[in-house]
């Protein structure tokens, strides 16, 4: 996954806290641990700021209560992490006011 394709996609930005992030300050998130069984693939990577990572560990975003800014969009069409991430993002759905 070519770390540039990341960032566009979350537009530089910390898919959690929005900071601001350039190919020097950002880190990748495995949304779903790969403790838990997540996979790294597009569909289970944010850009993430060293804190939000750090802070997050080892943990599901539910678990860390860290909610993404915006569902996860999987780049490639068959990845395999798809499925589980719609599952993820209904839940920030439903978890949003709006
Ligand atoms: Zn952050």
């Amino acid at each position: 996954m070519p770390e540039r394709a990341l960032l566009e996609r979350d537009g530089y930005k910390c898919q959690y806290c929005g900071h601001k992030l350039t190919k020097e300050t950002f880190t990748k998130d495995h949304v779903l641990p790969r403790s838990k069984g997540g996979l790294t693939t597009s569909g289970n990577l944010v850009c993430s700021c060293y804190d939000c990572n750090q802070t997050k560990g080892d943990r599901t975003p539910e678990e860390a209560g860290m909610l993404l800014l915006k569902p996860v969009k999987s780049v490639n069409m068959f990845d395999p992490t798809r499925k589980m991430m719609e599952i993820y993002n209904n839940f920030i759905k439903q978890g949003s006011a709006r």
